[in-house]
Formats: C-alpha cells, sequence, structure tokens
C-alpha cells in the first residue's frame, strides 16, 4: 500500500552497525519527513483506538520518539518504559536475557492500574526480549494487555514467537516485516 511504500523508503539501513555483521534499520529519515511522521502516528493511533487502549507504553528510547505523538494523537496517556535507574519514584522492575548478559527495565508504578488495557509501542521488534520483559512489567502491575505496536517487525528474528506466551492471545501489530 502507499503507507507501507512511504515508511519504507523512509528507513535507511546501515550495514554493520552496531556490530560486523548486523544491518541496522535507521528510522531518523522518517522522523525528519513530517509527512511519513504524521503518517506513521496516525496509523499507530487508529491501533490504540482498535485494541481499546486507555495508554500507550513506549520502550526508551525510539519508542519514546514514536509512543508520545501516538498517545497524543489517540487522546491517551503515555508511560515510559526506562532501562533501570532512570526513573526517580518507585518501580517495577523486570530483568531480561540478551544475546550476551541481561539487562533490566522498570516502570513506575503507580502509571499502570487494573483499570488501564496498554499498548505498548517501539519502533522494531527484534528478539522480542525488551517487549516481552515490558509486558511481564504491565501484569506484574495488574494492568491489561491492548498489545504490542511497532512500526517494523524483523521476522528472521522469530520476535513473534517469543512474544506469544506473554500476549497471551493479545495482538502483535506491525506496519512493516522484514
Ligand atoms: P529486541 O529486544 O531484540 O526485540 O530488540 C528490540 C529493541 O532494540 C528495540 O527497543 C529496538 O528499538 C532496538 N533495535 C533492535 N534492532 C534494531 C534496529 O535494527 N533498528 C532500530 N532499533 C533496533
Amino acid at each position: 500500500t502507499d503507507l507501507k511504500e512511504l515508511l519504507l523508503s523512509r528507513i535507511r539501513d546501515v550495514e554493520d552497525y552496531p556490530e560486523q555483521g548486523v544491518v541496522f534499520k535507521d528510522i531518523t529519515p522518517l522522523l525528519a519527513d513530517p509527512a511519513a511522521f504524521t503518517a506513521l502516528t496516525d496509523a499507530l493511533a487508529e491501533i490504540a483506538r482498535r485494541t481499546g487502549a486507555t495508554k500507550i507504553v513506549g520502550l526508551e528510547a525510539r519508542g519514546f520518539i514514536l509512543g508520545a505523538p501516538v498517545a497524543v494523537r489517540a487522546g491517551l496517556g503515555f508511560v515510559p518504559v526506562r532501562k533501570a535507574g532512570k526513573l526517580p519514584g518507585a518501580t517495577l522492575r523486570q530483568a531480561y536475557d540478551l544475546e550476551y548478559g541481561s539487562a533490566e527495565i522498570e516502570v513506575h508504578a503507580e502509571d499502570l492500574t487494573a483499570a488501564d488495557r496498554i499498548l505498548v509501542v517501539d519502533d522494531v521488534l527484534a528478539t522480542g526480549g525488551t517487549a516481552e520483559a515490558s509486558l511481564q512489567l504491565i501484569r506484574r502491575a495488574g494492568a491489561q494487555v491492548a498489545g504490542v505496536a511497532v512500526l517494523m517487525e524483523l521476522g528472521f528474528l522469530a520476535g513473534r514467537t517469543r512474544l506469544a506466551p506473554a500476549l497471551d492471545g493479545a495482538p502483535l501489530e506491525a506496519l512493516l516485516q522484514v
């Protein structure tokens, strides 16, 4: 479709970044193009409406850039999930495995309530580890999962399979598949 072609045309492949053999999907050209950034925001806001979300959770850092305008456009609250150690208040923390070692993410516990249905927004779904940990945080906070929405899914990394148990039937929506 026109939307997919527009979005795809504004994503840059950077070879051997951040390490040898990896092709990094760089969305900064898309962000710099107002027509593409607006079209992306509108498409993600439509998913937020369709899934009945009450809040957007954005994953640091590109999930902040995409998720905040989606929240405003859809009339919803925005909640940042941050790398551990950055949030000042009382947090829930979740560890997850990386290819080498592990990482931790956090959310302000009081920002997610039992009345909330959360749509997680990020730019790229790769292995799914980050999104999976965010869903675990949301469920531990007692909130419901409306789904996960990403600009791009890297299908060869099988993030969708990894995410399935944590989604528990909620949708994973990817505007582009690679
Ligand atoms: P995952 O946990 O392996 O799914 O990695 C997803 C996280 O890494 C997301 O927060 C993405 O923003 C980031 N990421 C992984 N690969 C890429 C890429 O090619 N471009 C941009 N971000 C990426």
